[in-house]
């Protein structure tokens, strides 16, 4: 079984910085690391490959020549080889081109299975693993906590709902995206690291996966973010306090049209 997982390289921070002019994020001079919930994608595809005895596992990102240290780390996790999708064309791209570029990269390997996480920790759309879905019109399912069986063809997956989990039998080819309840991730062995280091990272560009230049990255985005901003702070709020409720809705209404919010 050949399993694809979708790694996003993301900084390690909380506090983002947006470039004003471009409104994308400033990822010079900032540490990155592997989008935490790729962790888990990684591992389950490692203990598949355990489970069936045979197969590999290919890690695919896509992104800046820096995010080879990702596809790297990603080896000292277990992965077999890893594929960088790097071109200017691919640049901000949103979750539609985004996903394109790597539905035609996996078309290109021809996966059996592909995983990718719940959502990235700065985009937080969760939209690239459906939108996978979308282009290469394969069967999906999401928020994946366990994966009963897989093998001949299908694979029978719990998937976490707000009140409960449902059970699903996915044909393959199909994309998966995990939840930290999966799985616990392993650390890189010694033996994974050597491997991570002497490794030869795959990179593609627009042309050798067939994209047309106007369909991807900023040209090919639906959407472009227009404005990203922190939202300012709220203050404490004021309690308002009285004898009856009655009283209290008289005292809000009031409230309410003193500060002409209606
Ligand atoms: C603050 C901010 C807000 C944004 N808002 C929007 C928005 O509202 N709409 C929009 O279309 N775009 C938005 N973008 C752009 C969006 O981040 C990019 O399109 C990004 O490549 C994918 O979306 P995501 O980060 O939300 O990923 P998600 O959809 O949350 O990622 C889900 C999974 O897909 C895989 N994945 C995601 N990106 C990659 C990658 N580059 N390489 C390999 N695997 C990947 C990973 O497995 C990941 O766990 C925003 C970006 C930022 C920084």
């Amino acid at each position: 079984m050949h399993i694809v997982v979708c790694i996003k390289q993301v900084p390690d921070t909380t506090n983002v910085r947006i470039n004003p002019k471009t409104n994308t994020l400033e990822r010079e001079g900032v540490e990155s690391i592997i989008n935490p919930f790729d962790t888990y994608a990684i591992e389950e595809g490692v203990r598949i490959r355990e489970r069936l005895g045979e197969g590999k596992v290919t890690v695919l990102s896509m992104g800046p020549p820096q995010a080879e240290a990702a596809l790297r780390e990603a080896i000292s996790l277990g992965a077999d080889e890893a594929v960088l999708l790097c071109s200017r064309a691919f640049a901000g791209g949103d979750t539609w081109s985004t996903s394109l570029v790597l539905a035609l990269a996996i078309k290109k390997l021809g996966p059996d299975l592909v995983l990718a996480g719940k959502q990235a920790i700065d985009g937080d759309t969760a939209q690239v693993g459906p939108g996978i879905s979308y282009h290469l019109d394969w069967p999906q399912a999401c928020y994946v906590s366990k994966i009963r069986e897989i093998g001949k063809g299908q694979a029978v997956v719990e998937s976490l709902l707000e009140n409960g989990k449902e059970v699903l039998a996915v044909e393959l080819p199909a994309v998966l995206t995990v939840v930290k309840e999966i799985n616990e991730p392993r650390l890189p062995s010694l033996k994974g690291k050597m491997r991570a280091k002497k490794a030869v990272i795959t990179t593609w560009n627009e042309t050798d996966i067939g994209a047309d230049p106007e369909l991807v990255g900023l040209k090919g985005s639906p959407t472009t973010v227009a404005r990203v901003f922190s939202p300012s702070r709220r203050g404490a709020g004021e309690m308002i306090k009285a004898e009856s409720a009655s009283e209290v809705a008289r005292l809000v209404v009031a409230k309410i049209k003193e500060l002409k919010i209606v």
